[in-house]
């Protein structure tokens, strides 16, 4: 028996096999979902297609969530697929490349909008979308980055965007609690990935988190599959409002310090 048997899962933000939302797919099948994916352009498909073939997955749309009438076509066409969903997995971000190597203050009107509009707005536009067709406990999250809370060189106008979708999660928690709706986060340790590529010196950023990490390891896209798990299934059925971390404890660390260097004292 799986944890996610009946539950009707869909999942934004399926870039490739590396994408976050590929670890989310492959643990959300394990455990029994009837899955859903959407993906964000049609130079996509090509890529997504072949994964959603591989865990049996009939229903795979395009959507921009930059265009509402894209999103409410999505919601129509799940909900005459589906009837009603369980899950709904916010996967998505983006900021240009100059916005993620230059000084903060140095982000342009248009790339600090572009930045909220993709990666925060969307989730609530979402949200709005699917509301008539959740179930009761349905679960939405989303996924989030430390660089919110506190500055991640070169994470700039993602760790401000970060820091309004965590407040968005738990803002959106309050609206729909009485609804017996759950929405939550999840912040990821860094992942080597598309969208993290763009993140100017992601590479020594990623090496220093195995380093200086309480559990001295990097997170897989397995490791947050297996946390999405959790938030989608009804064991976490009173979670809402929550940033879950999945970073080996590196959020829990004041002051860091290498394993070789500790040694040495
Ligand atoms: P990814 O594979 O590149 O996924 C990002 C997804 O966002 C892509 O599928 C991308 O599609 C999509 N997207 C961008 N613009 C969109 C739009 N207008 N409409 C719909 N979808 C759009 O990278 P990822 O690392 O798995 O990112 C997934 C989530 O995890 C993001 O929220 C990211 O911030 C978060 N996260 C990542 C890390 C990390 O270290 N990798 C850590 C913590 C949190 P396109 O490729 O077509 O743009």
């Amino acid at each position: 028996m799986g944890l996610l048997d009946g539950k009707n899962a869909l999942i934004f933000g399926l870039a490739n096999e590396r994408s976050i939302a590929w670890g989310i797919t492959q643990a959300f099948k394990r455990e029994g979902a009837n899955l859903g994916i959407s993906y964000a352009g049609e130079m996509l498909e090509r890529r997504v297609k072949p994964l959603a073939e591989q865990v049996d997955c009939k229903w795979v749309e395009e959507c921009d969530v930059t265009k509402d009438d894209q999103i409410a076509l999505t919601a129509e066409k799940a909900a005459k697929h589906f009837g009603k969903i369980d899950v709904l997995v916010h996967s998505i971000a983006f900021a240009g490349r100059d916005e993620l190597s230059k000084p903060y203050y140095e982000t342009s009107r248009e790339g600090f909008k572009t930045a909220m509009d993709i990666s925060v707005f969307s989730l609530l536009a979402l949200t709005n979308a699917f509301l008539p067709y959740l179930n009761p406990y349905a679960s939405i999250m989303c996924l989030t980055y430390y660089g919110s809370v506190k500055v991640a060189p070169h994470y700039n106008v993602m760790g401000v965007a970060k820091a309004a979708l965590e407040s968005s999660t738990r803002y959106l928690a309050y609206d729909l609690g009485p609804q017996k709706i759950r929405v939550n986060a999840i912040s990821a340790g860094p992942i080597r990935t598309l969208a993290a590529a763009g993140v100017g010196g992601f590479r020594d950023m990623y090496k220093h988190f195995a380093d200086i990490s309480p559990m001295r390891e990097n997170v897989t896209i397995e490791d947050v599959g297996n946390s999405a798990v959790f938030l989608a299934s009804d064991l976490s059925r009173r979670i809402t409002g929550e940033v879950l971390y999945v970073d080996s404890g590196f959020n829990s660390v004041g002051v860091q310090m290498s394993a070789k260097d500790e040694k040495a004292e």
